[in-house]
C-alpha cells in the first residue's frame, strides 16, 4: 500500500501520521520523488481504513499494491537506485561494464586479464573462486586462494571486483570483495539470500535458468527485506526450447524491469548466449534496450580455459566490442 503525501507537509505531520501507522502494526518507508513524499507501507496492511487515511488533510491519494514484490518495486520507489562502489556507479544513467575470466585459474592469467580490460575500458573486474559446475568431476574454482588472486588484481589495477558466493559459510572470505554475486543456480537459495540481505555489501543477482520475472523481483526482494537495498539485477538468458545458443537472452527483461523496479540492471551476454561470437552484438542489443551495464566473459587463451572458454572474448575481441558498445550507448543517451 501507498500513500502520496501533498507537497509541503512538515516533517512534523509526516512523523506523527508515520507513527500513527506504524501503531497500527506496519512497516513505514519513506521515499522523495519530486518534491512528493511517499509512504510505502509493508506487513498486514488490511487494518488499515484506506478511506479514512485519504481524507487526511496531509494525504494527496492512496493505493493499494497488488504485485507481491514492495520494495522493490516502482510504486514505492520512483527514483532509480543508483549502487556507488569506490568511483564506479551502476544505475540511474550511470553506465558500467564489469568484465574478467569465467573463473580465476592463476595469477599470471587473472592479472594480465585485468590490465587489459582495464586498458579497454572497463569499470570492473569479475572473476569466480567457488564455481558452480553442473558435474562435480569439473574445475569447481580456486576457491579462497582465487579470491586472494582477485584481491590482488583489484590492488594492481584498481578496479573493484565481483565474485561469487555459494554457500553462507564462506561470507567471511568475501571482506575485500566490492560487490557479491548470487549465480542463476542459487537465485532461490532463500536462506543465502537473508543471509545477503544482513550484509552491508552490493549483491549482483542473477535471474534463475528458468525464473520468471515475478520470482526474479520476489528473490531481490528477500535481500532487501533482511536491510540491504543495494542490488543489481542481472539478467542471463533462460532456457528455452532452442539448443543453438546456450541460453535465450530476454531482452525485453531490461525495459519491462526498468518499469517494474526501481533496481539497475545488467546484462550478462556471456552466458546468455553461450557463444564468443554472438557477445558483442547482443551487447550492443542490451545497450539500445537500457540495460545500466554488462557482465562480459574475458579470457587471455579461452582455447585452454578451464571453463567457458567458447563464450569467452578474448582481450582485443573485448577491446573491439568496449568501441560498439560505446558507440550505441552514445547513440541512445
Ligand atoms: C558466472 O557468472 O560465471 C556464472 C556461473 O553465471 P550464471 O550463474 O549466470 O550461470
Ligand atoms: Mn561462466
Amino acid at each position: 500500500m501507498i500513500a502520496v503525501l501533498k507537497p509541503g507537509v512538515t516533517l512534523d505531520e509526516r512523523n506523527k501520521l508515520t507513527q500513527w501507522l506504524e501503531h497500527q502494526g506496519v512497516e513505514v518507508h519513506v521515499s522523495e520523488w519530486k518534491s512528493k513524499t511517499i509512504l510505502g507501507l509493508i506487513g498486514d496492511t488490511h487494518k488499515i481504513d484506506d478511506e479514512l487515511l485519504s481524507v487526511l488533510d496531509i494525504v494527496e491519494s492512496v493505493n493499494r499494491i497488488s504485485e507481491p514484490y514492495k520494495n522493490v518495486n516502482r510504486k514505492f520507489h520512483q527514483e532509480d537506485t543508483i549502487i556507488t562502489v569506490g568511483d564506479v556507479k551502476i544505475g540511474g544513467g550511470n553506465f558500467c561494464v564489469i568484465a574478467g575470466p569465467c573463473s580465476i585459474e592463476s595469477e599470471e592469467q587473472i592479472i594480465t586479464v585485468a590490465k587489459q580490460i582495464k586498458e579497454a575500458g572497463a569499470h570492473m573486474l569479475r572473476g569466480g573462486a567457488f564455481k558452480p559446475r553442473t558435474s562435480p568431476y569439473d574445475f569447481q574454482g580456486m576457491q579462497s586462494d582465487g579470491l586472494k588472486l582477485l584481491v590482488q588484481a583489484k590492488k594492481e589495477t584498481g578496479l573493484p571486483i565481483i565474485t561469487e558466493i555459494m554457500s553462507t559459510e564462506h561470507l567471511d572470505l568475501f571482506d575485500e570483495v566490492d560487490i557479491i554475486q548470487v549465480g542463476a543456480r542459487n537465485m532461490q537459495n532463500f536462506e543465502l539470500l537473508k543471509a545477503l540481505g544482513k550484509t552491508k555489501k552490493p549483491i549482483l543477482l542473477k535471474r534463475g535458468l528458468a525464473s520468471t520475472i515475478k520470482e526474479f523481483l520476489m528473490s531481490a526482494e528477500y535481500i532487501i527485506a533482511g536491510g540491504n537495498k543495494d542490488i543489481i539485477l542481472c539478467e542471463r538468458g533462460i532456457r528455452t526450447f532452442e539448443t543453438y545458443t546456450r541460453n535465450t537472452l530476454d531482452l525485453s527483461a531490461i525495459p519491462l524491469l526498468h518499469e517494474l523496479s526501481h533496481l539497475p540492471i545488467v546484462v550478462d551476454p556471456s552466458h546468455a548466449t553461450g557463444i564468443r561470437s554472438l557477445v558483442k552484438p547482443m551487447s550492443m542489443a542490451a545497450v539500445a534496450a537500457g540495460t545500466d551495464g554488462l557482465m562480459i566473459e574475458v579470457h587471455n587463451d579461452p582455447k585452454n580455459a578451464l571453463c567457458d572458454g567458447p563464450q569467452s572474448l578474448t582481450p582485443e575481441e573485448f577491446a573491439d566490442a568496449m568501441v560498439s558498445i560505446n558507440k550505441v550507448r552514445a547513440a541512445v543517451i
